[in-house]
């Protein structure tokens, strides 16, 4: 029988209850598919549940449904906790006119910062 000397040997957080709840409705909700390349189990590829923003940075994310994402142990290997980026489709957010809306604000914000910018050399 193996014993684990150091605590280290165990996540015991990817043990918990609470986390298998949570990954189980990333699964249901996003589907057992990479969201970075598409692949599935079918293509003999591992799927990971994922956090976004890496649990180690932000343990108080580590439940947060909204932080999850699927990705394939290819993908997730290469993400590592260098990279935070959110592989889902913008879509899946909200509706075309609530993304039309978002891109409609983030236009406006953008040229009202262009416009109170006076750049480098103002100061
Ligand atoms: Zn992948």
């Amino acid at each position: 029988m193996t014993t684990f000397q150091r605590a280290g040997d165990i996540d015991h957080f990817l043990l918990s209850r609470e986390w298998r709840v949570v990954r189980m409705r990333a699964l249901e909700r996003d589907g057992a598919k990479c969201a970075c390349c598409g692949r599935t189990a079918r293509h003999g590829v591992v799927m990971n549940v994922d956090h976004i923003k890496p649990r180690g940075l932000h343990p108080e994310l580590a439940l947060d449904l909204a932080n999850l994402q699927i990705l394939c142990s290819e993908c997730n290997q290469g993400k590592g906790n260098k990279f935070q980026t959110d592989w889902r489709a913008p879509s899946r957010s909200g509706t075309p006119a609530e993304e039309a809306e978002r891109q409609r604000q983030l236009t406006a914000l953008s040229k009202r910062m262009a416009t109170t910018n006076h750049g480098p050399d103002a100061a």
